[in-house]
């Protein structure tokens, strides 16, 4: 059976009914049977709906997509070693967070509802007013004070309902969680059908390789919606028995607001209250995260590791990168930083993937001012 489950309490609910989280307080996950008709993928539009099969949603005409996805997938090198990068900054809206978008207001759209609420440091906010735009349901975003520009414009551009809350990411997450008990919260971590967007990173990956695991990843985190979601999508294909083996998930945090490091380094699965500082990186500032255990559970069972990037190594990826034609936001440099980082220990023959998280037209000033301020 399709499912909602608390991994808490154990507590299930269908997939039908309009919950976000469990009545114990606990995130919900889905668990799912996902098929992989890999003859019909092969002759299916490259995108990410071509793992149509492997996606919670019944219908097809509720599916709400820009025919996004399947980004190239690019080697590059750094120093003596290379990577294979993936371009998630090439979405329609300028980041990954569209593969979760996608999924999540599809099932929107087949609950019939039709206005959310969200919170987000902006990308995750502007790539639900997106795909709410498409599909004709209202949205309203709400944003820490101190959002960069390019952000703001793009999720008021696409007439959401915009609301700055002055304080700390989490006085904007408390904000909307409040606003969000009249209606339906389209939260990228906590709704678990955003994580089943983000697991198509981890069949693209493997299909581009010739439906091969690589052998390490590189992902950011702040939240986790890519490094739980990629490992979401790993473990489908390895219970399919398309892969073997799954990759080494290495997450990657900004060294200002590192709460999972902290814990993962001092060996505890308990992650300490901390207040961030300010960072380059603001997309992955998340000073409590919901899913962090899931996280330290993920890297332990992978044999990954985490890492925490300073300021300047943030800066010198942006640079590095800028410089051979990719223009990314900070927050995108800071995993750029950590493969840098990745790469000096990996072995020779390992593959290894990363990518690019989001566009650096969301903040031109910001980093205009970062390499010529
Ligand atoms: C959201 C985001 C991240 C990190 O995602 P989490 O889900 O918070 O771990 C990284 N880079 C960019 C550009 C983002 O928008
Ligand atoms: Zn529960």
């Amino acid at each position: 059976m399709d499912n909602f489950v608390c991994p808490k309490c154990r507590r299930e609910y269908a997939l039908d009914d309009p919950v976000w989280r469990c009545g114990c307080g606990s995130p919900l996950d889905i668990r799912f049977h996902p098929r992989f008709p890999r003859r019909e993928i092969r002759l299916t539009r490259p995108g990410m709906w071509r793992y149509r099969a492997a996606i919670p949603i019944r219908r097809d005409n509720n599916i709400i997509s820009f025919h996004e996805g399947f980004t190239p997938l690019l080697p590059l090198a750094f120093g003596r070693r290379s990577a294979l990068v993936k371009l998630d900054y090439s979405f329609p809206t300028g980041s990954f967070k569209d593969r979760g978008a996608s999924v999540l207001v599809s099932k929107i759209k087949e609950l019939g509802i039709k206005k959310v609420v969200i919170d987000s440091s902006g990308n995750a906010g502007a790539a639900v007013a997106a795909y709410c735009a498409r599909a004709g349901i209202k949205c309203e975003v709400f944003l820490p004070a101190g959002t960069p520009l390019g952000k703001i414009a793009q999720i008021r551009a696409y007439g959401a309902r915009l609301r700055q809350i002055p304080g700390t990411r989490e006085d904007t997450a408390r904000a909307a969680l409040t606003a969000a008990a009249g209606t339906y919260y389209a939260s990228h971590y906590w709704n678990p059908f955003f994580f089943q967007g983000t697991k198509t990173f981890a069949y693209e990956v493997c299909e581009q390789l010739g439906w091969q695991a690589p052998d390490s990843v590189v992902l950011p985190c702040g939240n986790g919606t890519l490094v739980l979601g990629a490992d979401l999508g790993f473990r489908d294909l390895q219970s399919a028995k398309i892969i073997r083996h799954l990759p080494r998930i290495i997450a990657v945090q900004t060294a200002r607001c590192a709460p999972i490091y902290q814990a993962y380094r001092g060996g505890s699965p308990f992650v300490p209250r901390i207040s961030g500082r300010p960072t380059l990186a603001e997309g992955i500032a998340i000073a409590e995260p919901l899913r962090a255990a899931s996280v330290l559970r993920v890297v332990g069972e992978t044999g990954g590791a985490i890492l925490a990037v300073t300021e300047n190594e943030i800066k010198e990826a942006l640079r590095n990168m800028a410089e051979r034609g990719f223009f990314i936001e900070p927050t995108a440099a800071a995993t750029i930083a950590g493969l840098i980082r990745y790469l000096k220990r990996s072995e020779k023959m390992e593959t290894v993937v990363s990518v690019l998280t989001g566009h650096g037209l969301k903040s031109a000033e910001k980093i205009d001012r970062i390499l010529h301020g």
